[in-house]
């Protein structure tokens, strides 16, 4: 019996997958889009209940559909899953759910990749892995489980009442771990934040999101972070209505800042001590930002009304002029570390010729070293958005684009010689 025969194969149908199938249809390039769990499903089971969308409904989609909650509001993760199943219904979208790809391969000596699927195997031409660039959560083994702490990655973490009584550490304070040490505190737990470099831009700044202004001031389009910045995290929310995040404002409700999570060893945690140096660092960013903003609109002559409040810190918290240098987690009550780290890369499905020693895509915008294998959703694909809802939609057209390009090489044949 041959195989099932396809022209393109997608794995993956979160919004990478479905722009991908969007931009392919249009190109009418025959294809399949392969997902193991439920259209969008890390929208679903991979974000905690009360998480909103970081960018306005306006400003975090794709082009050809609105999101049905008011622009300025922020979609509730349930709404953005629902976005995406309509946008795949609205552009019929030739996915299929419940089939994990295990496995692609190189077909020896001829054209094209044997995929192996919990649904039998398929042959393509083409392979667009769109799996997603937050895949594999990450835990460091800095308390071993004998130390008898709850110990949960971010994208584990649900609420507050799935957590055992006690005081609560989290570490790393992104978007994901300043929102979730926030609703912690705020359900009466103590809290503990180890804060590392990060950026916060404001939520909004003279009657404009940020994302606005990342927009006009064209750093959502900048090819790479710049130097020394490749491991800042974004800090912002769109939690309560949006507000920007403020380290200060944090500890003023009660949770304890630290710096970055160092070495474990018989109970007691040890903490660089850099948290003034990262809250200076972020207050910087922040502050260049509204520089920039009020460059570009003295530059282009606007009428935005002036908000020179933004420009006032309260005063530095205990625990930024005296720093914790460590803490016995026992003593302190802490029965839970909530790690919100990150995530790696999970591609070991994809046994090809596109990744450097360290596992990580080798690609240019995409396009792997591996002849026929594409990769979407990266961070910084092609540029800052390339990850995100809207991002991706133009990294998924390029990718069309370049997939069109090669069939048309493969589908030319010498005049003389298509004669005979
Ligand atoms: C906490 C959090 C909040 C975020 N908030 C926003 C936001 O507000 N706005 C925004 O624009 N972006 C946001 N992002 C970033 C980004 O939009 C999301 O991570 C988004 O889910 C990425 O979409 P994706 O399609 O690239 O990957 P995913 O959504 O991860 O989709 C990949 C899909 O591939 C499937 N899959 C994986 N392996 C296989 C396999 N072997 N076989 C078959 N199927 C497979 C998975 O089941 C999954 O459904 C957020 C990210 C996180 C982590």
């Amino acid at each position: 019996m041959s195989n099932q025969q396809v022209e393109v194969l997608v794995v993956g149908a979160g919004q990478a997958g479905i722009a991908m199938s969007e931009h392919l249809s249009a190109q009418r390039i025959p294809h399949l889009v392969l997902e193991r769990d439920r259209i969008a499903e890390r929208w679903r089971s991979w974000r905690w209940d009360s998480l909103v969308a970081n960018g306005p409904a306006w400003h975090d989609r794709f082009p050809g559909l609105e999101f049905d909650v008011a622009p300025d509001a922020f979609a509730s993760k349930e709404q953005v899953a629902d976005y995406l199943v309509a946008y795949a219904d609205k552009i019929d979208a030739p996915i299929r759910t419940g089939v994990t790809v295990s496995s692609v391969r190189k077909l020896p000596r001829q054209a094209g990749f044997r995929v192996e699927t919990s649904d039998g195997p398929v042959d393509a031409r083409f392979v667009v892995a769109a799996t997603g660039a937050f895949q594999k959560p990450v835990i460091p083994r800095v308390v071993p489980e004998s130390a008898g702490i709850h110990q949960i990655h971010s994208s584990a973490y649900q609420n507050p009442q799935q957590l055992p009584e006690g005081a609560v550490m989290v570490i790393g304070a992104g978007s994901s771990g300043v929102q979730i040490a926030d609703e912690l505190r705020q359900s009466g737990r103590q809290v503990y934040l180890a804060v590392g470099p990060h950026d916060r831009p404001p939520r909004s700044y003279r009657g404009r999101d940020f994302c606005w202004w990342l927009g006009v001031l064209g750093k959502w389009d900048m090819s790479a972070p710049p130097r020394g910045a490749e491991h800042v995290t974004i800090a912002v929310s769109g939690a309560h209505g949006g507000h920007t995040v403020d380290f200060r404002n944090l500890a003023a409700t009660g949770i304890t800042l630290l710096g970055m999570a160092g070495p474990y060893e018989n109970g007691v945690m040890t903490f660089a001590q850099d948290l003034r140096q990262n809250i200076e660092r972020g207050d910087a960013n922040y502050l260049s930002m509204l520089d920039e903003a009020d460059a570009y609109v003295t530059r282009n002559g606007l009428d935005l009304p002036e908000e020179p409040q933004a420009r006032v810190f309260g005063p530095d918290p205990d625990c930024v002029t005296d720093p914790v240098e460590s803490i016995d987690l026992a003593d302190a009550g802490i029965t839970s570390i909530i790690w919100a780290v990150g995530f790696a890369f999970d591609y070991g499905w994809l046994q090809v010729d596109a990744f450097d020693d360290n596992g990580r895509p080798r690609h240019q915008r995409g396009v792997s070293t591996e002849p026929g294998i594409y990769f979407l959703g990266l961070p910084w694909q092609s540029r800052r958005g390339s990850s995100f809802i809207w991002g991706v939609w133009h990294d998924a057209k390029y990718l069309a684009d370049q997939i069109a390009i090669q069939r048309s090489y493969l589908a030319y044949e010498a005049p003389a010689l298509a004669h005979h």
